[in-house]
């Protein structure tokens, strides 16, 4: 007799697993080799075969990017923001010195792993969660301080929930006056680097906090944290860090910049710190914003060891308004003013 457990839907199993485990069938592939990139095959996800002296494993010259298609009301799939994705996909490859794929190609990857993963795509809340990632494979282990003259390029489909469901538990901050996320300059790169930098930095802000995230403020500078941009606001002001080298520039970060404005607040571009950080969260809003958290609020930050709650310690609700803006123009709900859907 067959278990009726067994009969879930897919989808309902892929968007209740934990974000980023599940993933789509096929995914498009292409090589770099003698100056040129192949033409673009289509693969199963499967193990893959790389020569034990890749360049991107002993020397990291790797990077990726993050981007999500939605369902629309009419069953149709779009994606948000496509364009700016690639353009950064592109100067994080540059940064990294790794051969980098021409626009056109990258966004045609993108557009084929949608359409080979259009039944996989959920309904919102959920969404296609899109990784492009590029990997340096020369096998030469003295190319400690030479490019890689080959490269490994392929798009990965992932199904996922809400990331926090309904605008989620208000987080949990460490800030971190000490440590850098990242080396100066690097902080443009989406790069798997980044992450491994700060990653033990995350680990024991949460074993010794139970924070979910770090915001890292070096030298008093509020940055942003482990993997989304930093916000300040209240029911006039919209208030981050102005574009630098030393952090990633979100694609969300630029959405809800842009969106706030629409709806008539105040953006404030300009470097603040951490003492300000504390002064405005006694009446204000905090907030994380990301492809996958999309615009968290913080309830509570965690400085030299004391508990510092924001507001009265819940999701505020101009993070909400803003969150749900947003959200509604993703999923093809509200108007697309700034023609961010393709
Ligand atoms: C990806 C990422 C963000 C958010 O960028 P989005 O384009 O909004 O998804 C912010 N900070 C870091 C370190 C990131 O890796």
């Amino acid at each position: 007799m067959r278990d009726a457990t067994l009969d879930t839907p897919k989808q309902t199993a892929a968007t209740s697993a934990p974000f980023g485990t599940v993933f789509s069938k096929w995914m498009p592939l292409s090589r770099f080799a003698d100056g040129r990139w192949s033409e673009v095959e289509t693969v199963p996800v499967a193990p893959l075969s790389i020569h034990p002296g890749a360049h991107v494993l002993h020397y990291s010259s790797t990077c990726f990017e993050g981007l999500k298609a939605f369902r629309m009301p009419d069953g149709s799939i779009r994606i948000f923001r496509l364009d700016r994705h690639v353009e950064r996909f592109r100067s994080s490859s540059e940064l990294l010195c790794l051969p980098t794929p021409p626009a056109e190609m990258l966004e045609q990857m993108v557009r084929s792993v949608v359409e080979l993963s259009r039944d996989d795509v959920p309904a919102p809340p959920g969404a296609l969660y899109l990784r492009p990632l590029l990997i340096g494979t020369e096998a030469n282990i003295g190319a400690a301080g030479t490019a890689s003259t080959e490269a490994l390029l392929y798009v990965l489909a992932s199904p996922v929930g809400d990331y926090f469901a309904g605008g989620g538990r208000p987080l949990r901050i460490l800030i971190e006056e000490e440590a850098m996320r990242c080396a100066p300059g690097f902080g443009m790169a989406k790069t798997g680097g980044n992450y491994a930098a700060a990653l033990r930095h995350i680990i024991q802000a949460r074993n010794e906090h139970n924070a979910d995230q770090v915001l890292f403020c070096p030298g008093g500078d509020v940055q942003e944290t482990g993997a989304s941009n930093f916000f300040l606001l209240d029911d006039r002001r919209l208030m981050t860090k102005p574009l630098d080298g030393s952090f990633l520039h979100g694609v969300t970060r630029d959405s809800v910049i842009t969106l706030a404005r629409h709806l008539g607040y105040e953006v404030l571009e300009r470097d603040f710190t951490v003492d300000e950080v504390k002064d405005w969260i006694r009446t204000g809003e905090a907030a994380l914003s990301g492809t996958a958290a999309v615009l968290t609020g913080v309830g509570t930050f965690i400085h030299e060891g004391k508990e510092y709650q924001v507001g009265d310690g819940r999701v505020g609700r101009n993070t909400q308004r803003l969150r749900e803006a947003l959200v509604a123009i993703q999923t093809g709900v509200a108007e697309d003013p700034f023609g961010w859907l393709s």
